[in-house]
């Protein structure tokens, strides 16, 4: 991704700002200029609003990634998650601040905002959100503390390095 598209991306990877439809409600991340639920698209055009996610949700599906893309070698393993929001929208994110092995299906998650990766010869820092636990008493949990016991451990696709 080029820098300048990247900027031009950076308000709504900091604000989790999707669309709602005024016709049926349906919210969108990112956001949309015409409703994918309308019976009648057409129906849905211009009646678009800007829509701020909580940055709520649960862990829906994960993976353990144990090689990383290019820039990203210090962090394997990590987990890749597929975050059901309250709001609607599925959203991709990595889940931080708890041991691969402690993510389970139903964990509550919310957004938080990290560096994704820098490049090295332009010094450039990519922030971007991320997901780390959450409980109801305790909004920022310490790592490894809060995060509820998996039902079964996921089966790693290969032996750590
Ligand atoms: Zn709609």
């Amino acid at each position: 991704m080029s820098i300048a598209r990247f900027w031009r991306e950076t308000p709504r990877r900091y604000n989790l700002g999707g669309s709602k439809c005024a016709t049926c409600g349906t919210v969108s991340f990112p956001p949309r200029v015409v409703c994918p639920t309308c019976t009648h698209h057409r129906q849905s055009i211009g009646k678009m609003a800007p829509f701020q996610l909580s940055g709520e949700g649960e862990v829906e599906s994960f993976t353990v990634v144990h090689e990383a893309a290019e820039g990203f070698e210090m962090q394997v393993p990590y987990v890749l998650a597929l975050v059901r929001t309250p709001e609607g929208p599925v959203l991709t994110g990595q889940i931080v601040d708890v041991e691969p092995g402690e993510v389970a299906i139903g964990l509550p998650v919310r957004a938080t905002f990290r560096k994704l990766r820098e490049e090295g010869k332009a010094g450039v820092i990519h922030y971007g959100y991320k997901f780390s636990p959450r409980t109801e008493d305790d909004p920022a949990p310490p790592r490894g503390r809060t995060a509820p016991v998996p039902r079964e451990a996921p089966a790693p696709e290969r032996a750590k390095a």
